[in-house]
C-alpha cells in the first residue's frame, strides 16, 4: 500500500495543475516544492514580467499622452513603490494556491525531493515518501554562456530584484528574454545595448515582423549589435563590467550585464538514473505524447521536457495527463500544434502556427500569403511613427489558415479569439464573412485580402 496516488515534484505551473487535477479526480497527493508556490512564471517569470512590462507601456502613453495635449510630466517611475504593487499582486496568489492546496488535501512538503526508485521520492529531510504515480515538473533556469568571466554577469531572475533603473544595460541575447527585458529597462530609464550572435531578434518568429519590431526598438533608443562573438566578461574598477569578443575587443563600460542565453532544464540531483528515467541529448526529461518517462508510473511535463516552455502548456499537459491517469480519460494528452505565443515587446509579436518560410518548407506553391502594414489609430494620433504589422498564412485551393503573425498595440489580446479559430481549422473566406469591429486593429485580420 503506497502513501499517496501521486507525488508531484515541483510547485510551478506544471506541478501545481496536476496535483489539483489529480485531487479533483480523488487521488491522494504530495506536491515537494522547496521554493515559492508558483515557480517561475509567478516569481522570476510571466507575471512580475507583465507587471513590468505593463509600467512600460503606462510609462510610453504617458509620454504620447503629452504629445497629444495632456498636461503630463516626462514620466518617471518610483520603481519601489511599483514592486511593492507587484509583490503584493504575487502574494495574492501565493495566498491563494496555499489555500486550495489544503482545500484539495493535497500535502504540500516545502522542500527539495529526489527519486530513490520508481515509487520512492526521499525529501531533503530523509522522509521517504511512495506512491503508484510520480510527476516531474522541476521546470528550468536560465543558463550563463561557458566563457571566462561570466559570473559578472546576471541572469532575468536577478532582473527581478532590481529596485531601479541601471543607467546602462548590456544584454547578451536575442531571445523573448532578451527582448523583453531590454524593452522594460529602456522604457523605465536605462540605456539598453542587445549583443546578438545572430542577424536576427526572436529567431522562431516570422522575419517579416521582427525586422519591424527592431525598427521600433530602435526608436525606443535601444541599440542592436548582430554578428556578436562573445569572448569573455570583465569587471571594471568602479563596479561595472565590459563585455570582450573574440577578437578581443573590449566594448564599453556598462553598469551591469544580464545573459539571456536560454535555459537548461532542472534535472541535477533528482535520481532520474535510480528511477531509469532517461534525458534526451539536451539534456531535457525524455517523454512521449503522453508525458510518459521511459519509467513506468513517472510522468515529466514542462520545462523540464522539451515542448514549449510556456505556463500553459505546462498547465494543460499535467490536466490531460491527470484525466488520463484518474480521470478515465484513457486518450488524453495535449495536442501541441497551434500554440499561441506573444512576446511581451513594445509593441507586442504573436504567432499562431507556421511562419511563410515554415510552410513553403512543408506546401510549396500551395501557400498565399496576405500581409497589412498601418498605424495605430493612438498613434497615427500622436504622428508616432510605430507601424503594426499583420501577416496571414494560408494553404491550398481552399485558403486554409495555418499561420497568423501579428506585431502592434494590442496583439498580445487579440491573438487568442484567433487562436480558438484556427483550431477548428478555418479558410481565408471564414474571416472574410466576420463582419470587422470597427475602429479597432483586430479588424485588419479579417479583412486581409
Ligand atoms: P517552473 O514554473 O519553473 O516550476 C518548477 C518548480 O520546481 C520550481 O518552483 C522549483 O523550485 C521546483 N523544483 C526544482 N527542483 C526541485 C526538486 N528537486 N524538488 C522539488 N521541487 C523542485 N511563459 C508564458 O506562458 N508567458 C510568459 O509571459 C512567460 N514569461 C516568462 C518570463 C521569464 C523571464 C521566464 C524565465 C519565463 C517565462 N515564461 C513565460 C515561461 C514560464 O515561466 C515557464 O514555461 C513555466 O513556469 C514552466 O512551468 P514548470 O512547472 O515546468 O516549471
Amino acid at each position: 500500500m503506497s502513501d499517496f496516488d501521486l507525488i508531484v515534484v515541483g510547485g510551478g505551473s506544471g506541478g501545481l495543475a496536476g496535483a489539483f487535477r489529480a485531487a479533483a479526480h480523488g487521488a491522494r497527493v504530495a506536491l515537494l516544492e522547496p521554493g515559492e508556490l508558483g515557480g517561475t512564471c509567478v516569481n522570476v517569470g510571466c507575471v512580475p514580467k507583465k507587471a513590468m512590462w505593463l509600467a512600460a507601456e503606462l510609462s510610453q502613453h504617458i509620454t504620447l499622452a503629452g504629445e497629444l495635449g495632456f498636461d503630463t510630466p516626462a514620466p518617471k517611475l518610483d520603481w519601489r513603490e511599483f514592486i511593492v504593487h507587484r509583490q503584493r499582486y504575487i502574494a495574492g496568489i501565493h495566498t491563494s494556491y496555499r489555500k486550495r492546496l489544503d482545500e484539495n488535501g493535497i500535502v504540500w512538503m516545502p522542500c527539495r525531493g529526489r527519486l530513490i526508485d520508481r515509487h520512492t521520492v526521499e525529501s531533503e529531510d530523509g522522509t521517504r515518501l511512495t506512491a503508484q504515480h510520480i510527476l516531474i515538473a522541476t521546470g528550468g533556469r536560465p543558463r550563463r554562456p561557458a566563457v571566462p568571466g561570466a559570473e559578472h554577469g546576471l541572469v532575468s531572475d536577478d532582473f527581478f530584484n532590481f529596485c531601479e533603473a541601471p543607467p546602462r544595460v548590456a544584454i547578451v541575447g536575442a531571445g523573448y528574454v532578451a527582448v523583453e527585458l531590454a524593452g522594460v529597462l529602456q522604457a523605465l530609464g536605462s540605456q539598453v545595448e542587445l549583443f546578438v550572435r545572430g542577424q536576427r531578434l526572436l529567431d522562431s518568429f516570422e522575419p517579416d515582423l521582427t525586422a519591424e519590431l527592431l525598427e521600433d526598438t530602435k526608436q525606443h533608443g535601444i541599440h542592436a549589435r548582430f554578428g556578436y562573438s562573445l569572448a569573455g566578461v570583465e569587471s571594471t574598477a568602479d563596479n561595472g563590467v565590459a563585455l570582450i569578443n573574440t577578437a578581443q575587443v573590449r566594448s564599453e563600460r556598462f553598469d551591469c550585464l544580464i545573459f539571456a542565453t536560454g535555459r537548461s532544464a532542472t534535472t541535477a540531483g533528482l535520481g532520474l538514473e535510480l528511477a531509469g528515467v532517461e534525458l534526451d541529448l539536451s539534456g531535457y526529461i525524455q517523454v512521449d505524447d503522453y508525458q510518459n518517462t521511459t519509467a513506468p508510473g513517472i510522468y515529466a511535463v514542462g520545462d523540464v521536457t522539451d515542448r514549449p516552455a510556456l505556463t500553459p502548456v505546462a498547465i494543460a499537459a499535467a490536466r490531460r495527463l491527470m484525466d488520463r491517469v484518474f480521470g478515465g480519460k484513457p486518450e488524453a494528452k495535449l495536442d501541441y500544434s497551434d500554440i499561441a505565443t506573444v512576446v511581451f515587446s513594445h509593441p507586442p509579436i504573436g504567432k499562431i502556427g507556421l511562419t511563410e518560410q515554415e510552410a513553403r518548407d512543408r506546401y510549396g506553391n500551395a501557400v498565399a500569403v496576405y500581409r497589412t502594414r498601418f498605424r495605430p489609430m493612438l498613434h497615427a494620433l500622436a504622428d508616432s511613427p510605430q507601424r503594426s504589422l499583420f501577416k496571414l498564412v494560408c494553404v491550398g485551393p481552399e485558403e486554409r489558415v495555418v499561420g497568423l503573425h501579428l506585431l502592434g498595440e494590442g496583439a498580445d489580446e487579440i491573438l487568442q479569439g484567433f487562436a480558438v479559430a484556427m483550431k477548428k481549422g478555418i479558410t481565408l473566406s471564414d474571416l472574410h464573412d466576420t463582419v470587422a469591429i470597427h475602429p479597432t486593429s483586430a479588424e485588419e485580420v479579417v479583412l486581409m485580402r
